[in-house]
């Protein structure tokens, strides 16, 4: 706590993980012995470079670039890249902390890491995002590899970023190396279905919890919050399973749609047009764009945190208690504050933890790894098909886990612990480090 006072997330989630691990320590003395616990919340690396670029105007700015490598135990660094006005240090460690132990439950060969700067998209043009691109770029490439640290995207990083900072990449060293970063287009190196794994594989967590009851997607209405790329394809997939989406939202509002949201029409606003929420058109089926409101007082069966940490307080958890909300799945990472958690536990309500419903992301970006060092391209049915396959397997193992630890149902305790053992085999594995 003293040594990372003033990187509060960072603490939050390392005090999400460390309780749950508590009857394993009790089982294995050596983790003590061996400072494993300290050892594993400590980053292998990190870096902080100056991002200086020149905008549309001429104007010079100066940001901020980060990557931190957490732990290589199982694989080379993994995680993805960050553009937002909110990141700094601490922001990137707990990303990069949470990453270790999701990349684990893929049961893949995947360490953890982050990267990103506080460089804010918003508003910018596309020339503007390019020159960024490259600059940020210029530092990171020293530090990234194939085989040592092999970043993606996340928050206001799609596949037109990934493509300017790949394209800076090969160029400053002069080899077309696919495998250094994952999330790119599906015409030059990209996984097909990358795109939409991280929504994807939420839903197909959220299934399986609900499988667990008896229970299925169909006929159930959804609120999702955010519209970006994790809460777009959260979206299709809950309407093709049978589910009725009602409100998704950006950091301006949130749209209630009682009918259920056009995924269309939604797709083209912020993937084509690149617009904001609140230019959806509101003129038919009761739809309402309602300004500096959130989802969570909207009555529905299940809530699907889509958006940023922390979206989703205590307060919040009660309204949708109350309005008889039956199960939470994260897709962002860490979005429920750890009091809104603990009342869905309370609640009995299903509560899909983010290091394991928003884990299909880093999977296909694994596939995406495979393929580019094959020179395969496998159809999006294929990947979409291992896809389910690995969400399937995290959902067995943090059930698996939970069970043995006598907290049935409870996937948080069991994607921590679930997590926490392969990384600490290899670290005991390979020695002090
Ligand atoms: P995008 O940039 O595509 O979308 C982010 C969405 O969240 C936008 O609608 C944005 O609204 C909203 N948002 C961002 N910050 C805030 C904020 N401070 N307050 C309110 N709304 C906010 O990002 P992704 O969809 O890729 O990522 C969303 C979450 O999912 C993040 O937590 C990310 O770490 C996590 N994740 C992403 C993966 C991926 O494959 N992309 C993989 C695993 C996890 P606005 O446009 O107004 O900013």
């Amino acid at each position: 706590r003293k040594r990372n006072h003033s990187e509060p997330v960072f603490i939050q989630a390392v005090e999400e993980v460390l309780p749950s691990l508590e009857p394993v320590i009790a089982e294995h003395p050596e983790i003590e012995s061996l400072n494993l616990l300290e050892r594993v919340c400590e980053p292998e690396r990190q870096f902080i470079f100056r991002v200086a670029w020149q905008d549309d105007a001429g104007d010079v700015h100066v940001n901020r670039g980060f990557r931190v490598g957490f732990s290589s135990a199982l694989g080379p660094f993994k995680g993805g890249l960050r553009f937002h006005p909110t990141v700094n240090l601490g922001v990137i460690k707990f990303l990069a902390f949470e990453q270790i132990f999701k990349n684990s439950l893929t049961g893949l060969s995947l360490g953890g890491g982050k990267g990103g700067s506080d460089f804010d998209p918003r508003g910018r043009s596309d020339r503007d995002v390019m020159r960024f691109c490259q600059s940020f770029m210029t530092e990171l490439h020293r530090h990234i590899g194939h085989q040592t640290d092999v970043p993606a995207g996340d928050i206001g990083v799609g596949s037109r970023e990934i493509g300017y900072l790949f394209g800076q990449y090969k160029r400053l060293t002069n080899r077309y190396e696919m495998g250094v970063i994952t999330g790119k287009d599906a015409s030059w190196g990209g996984s097909l279905a990358r795109k939409e794994a991280t929504g994807y594989g939420c839903v197909y967590f959220a299934e399986a919890m609900l499988a667990e009851r008896e229970e299925s997607l169909e006929g159930k209405t959804a609120v999702v919050s955010g519209s970006g790329n994790v809460a777009l394809y959260t979206i299709q997939k809950l309407q093709q399973k049978g589910a009725r989406v009602i409100s998704c939202s950006d950091s301006d509002g949130s749209l209630h749609a009682p009918e259920g949201v056009d995924f269309d029409c939604l797709k083209s606003l912020k993937e084509i047009e690149r617009d904001r929420l609140s230019n959806y058109p509101t003129s038919r089926g009761g739809v309402e764009f309602r300004s500096g409101q959130n989802v969570w007082d909207i009555p529905c069966d299940m809530a699907f945190p889509c958006a940023t940490q922390n979206e989703l307080s205590a307060e919040d958890a009660e309204k949708l208690i109350e309005n008889g909300c039956k199960m939470v799945c994260e897709g962002a990472n860490m979005p429920c504050e750890p009091g809104a958690v603990a009342r869905f536990h309370e609640e009995g309500i299903l509560f899909g933890p983010a290091k394991a419903a928003n884990a299909g992301g880093v999977a296909v970006s694994a596939l995406e790894m495979r393929q580019n060092a094959s020179l395969e391209h496998w159809t999006f049915a294929e990947v979409d098909t291992m896809l389910q396959d690995i969400m399937k397997g995290i959902h067995q193992r943090c059930k698996n886990f939970a069970g043995i630890y006598a907290t049935p149902e409870n996937y948080q305790v069991g994607a921590n612990i679930g997590g926490f053992v392969r990384v600490v085999q290899s670290m005991r594995a390979f020695g002090l480090s």
